[in-house]
């Protein structure tokens, strides 16, 4: 038996293509011809079989227990191009009996056929990037959907049997009042999702977005105080509703969190497929190039950054990465890692946080308060050795 049996392991998949680009988006996601995204399956199919020969020559674990195809957009791919990746992953890694095994999938291109194959494939887990209930809003981020396409999907997908359903909804969307934004929250809630991911806009630079709020000196944005009111609603309503608040801006019903996410923010190894995909295996954390052509032109070699972590680099990551969920990091965790003391490293910081309330101890685990997670930037950049 090797370390197979006991190491988790999570698997990441990017689809860079979308229907067109929303105005706020900075994701490495474009419109493709249909050549393109055919070649772009095979490049990828290629890419998963590799790993998986490497890993087996150097007697790496192959063992998986998540799957996620985000984008851009993996819904708009030919469900057929699904199925063909999906069998390039099981050759080349072992799937667990019970993989969570993640769709992204935006509304207006989904089919009853294409959820039917993706149950087919073993996706068991949908996120469906809705953003708001408000048509108007959804006009003017650029998505390519309505609510009522929205609604359609989502029925369609619980008829094809998915029973782990995420939808995405987003605050501080130019225009967007709290009132509307709280009535964006009761309408998803009472779609009794298992799901919801929280964010609030960013607005990123070089995005059209961007050069509108530029424009209009951040007048289309909603005011400061109008923002907060929304971060707050977010909490209430959704805590009201029984989804437990497991990370900043996530929020499960109970069991129904996240694992693949969770394996990000836990710093479990995981591999990234596919243009500008990340991975992290042991210490060594790299990405894929985003260059479309060089991708297709040489899928196997094509690492664009590759970074050996040193145990300050990990130590770091694992406070900025665990303080973002809800449980926190744990002392007696920390040293087994890392062979060090917590309070020798961490102990001064920690002890001022506590005493500000910003952070809580419980035994060994440590987490932010309410009052430190508002201020989650300020407080994590403390753990910077
Ligand atoms: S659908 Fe998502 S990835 Fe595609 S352009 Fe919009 S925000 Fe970006």
């Amino acid at each position: 038996m090797g370390s197979d049996t006991i190491r988790q392991k999570g698997i990441y998949i990017h689809i860079p293509f979308c229907i067109s680009k929303c105005i706020y988006c900075d994701f490495c996601s474009a419109p493709a011809d249909e050549d393109t995204k055919e070649q772009y399956v095979s490049a990828l199919c290629r890419e998963i079989r590799q790993a998986g020969i490497e890993a087996e020559q150097k007697g790496e674990n192959r063992t998986a227990s998540t799957v996620f195809f985000g984008g851009g957009t993996p819904s708009i791919l030919r469900s057929a191009q699904i199925v063909e990746i999906m069998n390039a992953v099981r050759e080349a890694f072992r799937l667990t009996d019970d993989a969570e095994i993640t769709m992204e999938c935006n509304p207006g291109t989904l089919t009853k056929e294409k959820l039917e194959t993706y149950r087919y494939a073993g996706v068991n887990r949908l996120s469906i990037g809705l953003q708001s209930t408000n048509n108007r809003d959804l006009k003017n981020l650029g998505r390519i959907h309505t609510y009522e396409q929205f609604e359609e999907s989502y029925i369609e997908a619980r008829l094809a049997g998915f029973n782990n359903i995420n939808v995405d909804i987003m605050s501080a969307i130019p225009g967007q009042t709290p009132e509307k934004y709280a009535e964006n929250l009761r309408r998803v809630v009472a779609l009794k999702t298992e799901h919801i991911s929280a964010y609030s806009l960013i607005v990123e630079e070089n995005t059209p977005l961007y050069d509108m709020v530029e424009r209009t000196h951040g007048r289309i944005l909603p005011s400061e105080e109008d923002d907060r009111r929304m971060y707050t609603m977010t909490k209430e309503i959704l805590g009201e509703a029984g989804y437990n608040r497991y990370e900043i801006s996530n929020y499960a019903k109970p069991g129904y969190e996240c694992r693949h996410n969770c394996f990000y923010w836990n710093r479990t190894e995981y591999l990234g497929f596919g243009i500008a995909a990340a991975s992290l295996s042991g210490n060594r954390r790299y990405t894929n190039t985003s260059d479309m052509a060089s991708y297709l032109a040489n899928p196997i070699h094509n690492r664009a950054e590759e970074q050996i972590l040193t145990v300050e680099d990990e130590m770091e990551e694992y406070m900025f990465l665990g303080l973002r969920m809800m449980k926190g990091v744990d002392k007696t965790e920390f040293a087994r890692l890392f062979g060090k003391d917590y309070d020798e490293v961490y102990g001064d910081i920690t002890r001022r946080h506590i005493e500000q309330g910003l952070m809580a101890a419980e035994g060994s685990r440590l987490c932010l308060t309410d009052i430190g997670i508002d201020i989650s930037n300020t407080v994590m950049a403390d753990y910077i050795l």
